[in-house]
């Protein structure tokens, strides 16, 4: 057992009450855990005020002086002692309400002091009551000049377990810790080319300070080294699935894909699905299993990379699947690629909970018997009795709405894992896909497909609707489709589909049948009920299509031009994002309308500033991130990969990619780290992730 694993009840003056008290309080049970316990500030104890520059406004000082004069003043409760203090030049009292005869026994009149506390006024006068006093010749003895101040508990400071004390109880640590025992982890010649400190001095120095410098000299250094480790453990896990997880070669480019691209495909690709093609070609002929993101904005065209992708498995007698979050996506993932692929001869199948009894047996004999190609479905297709005869690709469409735990579920459908293509709704900010998804390798499609038109964006508040009401008229005069998007935060909520139904009513009276025709979509009708609205709207049976966020994720309607976003400070940014993407994606101008009440909060009005501004979702979700922070940010929460204690992926971004560039150099020159240099790095990666192997194998 090393130094640090001992139990912090053995360090001087804490025992077992107080061990216990630690751990249930701040979670500190070790040496090691006292360690990594640091402060939130320091008080700068290197700084003297002096009498004459307090002012009003002034909160805690530290003045060199002495005591001039004691006086006993009032009596009983009112009872206390009051101290003249004299500076070079001025004077102010001192006040204690108790502990009296201590004070006037120690603190003899004349004698030089230091004293430290919180400055109040009485009658215009600054006083400190029960200040902190330091004989001067101890003060300069004191070896540290900036004192931590360490977060507490109530329970912790009722039991005279304050700062103070677990800054002594720090001190003592360093004290008795033998040399050598915070071992460096960080190879000295990253230490150099980046003058950052040693591991052992960074602990020292953000405990106890020399001065305001080495104080952040030390963050930066432990900043750097939690990016740093994090980053090489994710390499670690890819390079380990490289040689461990062995995949399906897909050798051939066979009759399905040829023909598809050749006589299918009704547009060209764009440079960008061509080149993540050749990505994903790559890992598919390399023996080992894939494990790739796909980040594209919305309307990028991730869906026919997928399909080809799709057929790549095909023509190499694999069967291959696409798992949708709603049934609506995946109903409209069938039919859209059930055209696409019409010549082709294929056999597709859409699998969701809707479909039961006898077709849902019949279906799932086929797939086992290897005679359905392509499975389309909702998570209905992790499901235990969902067996293929040989699952060769799984791609994971809108990843942000599964669970890890449905991820990695598709892992086990095939003997050989099937290759892994999770695709995003929205891009991830650069600095996320990083750490939370540091451990896929990612492709990028960013470029949209050519003919375009940027969406415009416009903020109106609800007043304003008989306005926006006459432009609708307009739009669906010249033959357009709109959407109008309720929010919904809790598909149950009573009071949500009250509001719902009041809005739907509120349309229905500006727009009356048989003039104009709606559609209305919601999460409390059935699926069939739902599909049909939809299909009258895509058909383009009604005009307008009134829903709840149902609509969110991939809907494709090239005819609707105009996207009407009801109380549209209540959503998020990469929520209006994904709902602003249903329109322009024909060659009409498109619009879109962020309608709001009056009152905004700081937040939402960023919000809706960034949404009309920008149409372009990698600086949206850049914005997002700034705005909400890491820990809020979609399918982030349980990756337990964003727990960092100093570094922040937003603020510390410089830091982040200097860890990136220094890990790539490593695994590049010495992936095995079997340089002399790297033995404490390696050594040091190993004892670390056995405390973590829990989220080892998800994808
Ligand atoms: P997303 O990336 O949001 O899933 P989709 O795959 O739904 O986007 O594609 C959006 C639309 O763009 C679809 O109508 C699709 O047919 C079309 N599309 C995709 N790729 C191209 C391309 N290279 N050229 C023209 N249109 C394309
Ligand atoms: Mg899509």
């Amino acid at each position: 057992m090393s130094f640090l694993e001992n139990s912090i009840a053995y360090l001087k003056g804490v025992g077992p009450q107080k061990a216990a008290l630690l751990k249930n309080e701040l979670d500190i049970s070790t040496y090691q855990d006292l360690l990594h316990c640091f402060p939130f500030r320091h008080v700068d104890k290197s700084m003297f005020y002096t009498i004459e520059k307090i002012q009003s406004d002034t909160e805690y000082v530290q003045i060199k002086g002495k005591i001039v004069r004691y006086q006993e003043q009032g009596a009983g409760h009112q009872k206390r002692l009051v101290a003249l203090f004299q500076d070079d030049k001025n004077t102010l009292e001192l006040l204690w309400f108790k502990g009296v005869q201590w004070v006037v026994k120690n603190l003899p009149l004349q004698q030089e002091i230091v004293v430290y506390g919180k400055v109040s006024f009485f009658m215009g006068k600054p006083q400190i009551a029960h200040p902190e006093i330091e004989p001067w010749v101890a003060f300069q003895a004191n070896r540290f000049l900036f004192k931590p101040i360490y977060a507490g508990t109530e329970k912790l400071k009722m039991r005279g377990i304050t700062s103070k004390v677990i800054a002594k109880m720090v001190e003592h640590l360093f004290d008795i810790m033998p040399p050598d025992t915070i071992v460096e982890n960080i190879p000295s010649s990253i230490l150099e080319s980046q003058k950052m400190m040693s591991r052992q001095e960074a602990f020292l120095q953000i405990h106890f300070p020399r001065n305001l410098q080495s104080l952040e000299s030390a963050k930066h250094r432990l900043k750097f080294e939690e990016f740093f480790i994090a980053q090489l453990r994710l390499a670690n896990i890819r390079s380990g699935r490289y040689k461990h997880t062995k995949g399906i070669l897909f050798e051939r480019l066979g009759s399905f894909f040829n023909t598809f691209y050749d006589t299918c495909l009704p547009f060209a690709l764009t440079g960008a699905q061509k080149r993540v093609l050749k990505e994903i070609r790559k890992d598919t002929i390399s023996g080992a299993q894939m494990n790739r993101l796909l980040q594209g904005d919305v309307g990028s065209g991730k869906t026919v990379v997928a399909l080809m992708v799709a057929l790549m498995a095909l023509d190499n007698n694999c069967q291959a699947c696409i798992m949708a979050p709603t049934e609506i996506l995946a109903t409209q993932h069938y039919q859209n690629i059930i055209q696409l692929t019409q010549k082709l001869n294929l056999k597709i199948a859409l699998l969701t909970s809707s479909v039961k009894g006898k077709a849902r047996k019949i279906l799932l004999e086929q797939l086992a018997n290897n005679e359905i190609h392509l499975l389309i479905g909702t998570h209905s297709l992790v499901e235990k009795n969902v067996v293929f005869a040989c699952l060769g690709l799984a791609v994971i469409d809108e990843q942000h709405k599964f669970g890890v735990a449905q991820r990695s579920a598709l892992w086990q459908k095939n003997i050989v894992p099937p290759h892994i293509l999770v695709m995003t709704a929205t891009p991830i900010p650069r600095t996320l896909a990083m750490t939370a998804y540091g451990d896929l390798e990612c492709s990028v499609i960013d470029e949209l497909p050519p003919g375009r038109q940027a969406i415009k964006t416009v903020h109106r508040y609800d007043r304003e609707r008989p306005l926006l009401i006459d432009f609708m008229k307009k739009e669906i005069a010249s033959g357009r489709q709109i959407y109008v998007v309720f929010p919904l935060i809790e598909e149950s909520e009573k009071m949500d589909y009250e509001n719902l139904f009041h809005g739907i009513e509120i349309y229905q009276t500006y727009f009356r049948e048989p003039h104009y025709y709606l559609s209305v979509v919601h999460g409390q009708q059935t699926p069939a009920l739902k599909e049909t609205n939809m299909q009258r709207f895509i058909q383009g049976h009604t005009q307008i299509m009134l829903s709840t966020t149902v609509i969110e994720v991939g809907v494709n309607v090239p005819n609707a031009s105009m996207m009407i976003i009801e109380s549209a400070e209540k959503f998020g940014l990469s929520q209006l994002h994904q709902l602003r993407g249903r329109v322009g994606r024909g060659s009409e101008k498109s619009y879109c309308v962020l309608l709001s009440g009056q009152k905004l909060s700081h937040e939402a009005k960023q919000r809706l500033a960034t949404m009309c501004n920008t149409n372009d979702g990698f600086i949206i979700a850049e914005k997002d991130l700034e705005i909400r922070g890491p820990g809020e940010i979609d399918g982030t929460k349980q990756s337990g990969l964003l727990n960092f204690k100093l570094a922040s992926i937003t603020q510390d971004k410089g830091l982040l990619d200097l860890a990136k560039n220094k890990t790539e150099e490593i695994i590049h020159s010495d992936p095995e780290l079997r340089n002399q240099e790297h033995a404490a790095l390696k050594n040091y990666l190993l004892i670390d992730t056995l405390k973590n192997t829990s989220w080892k194998k998800i994808s």
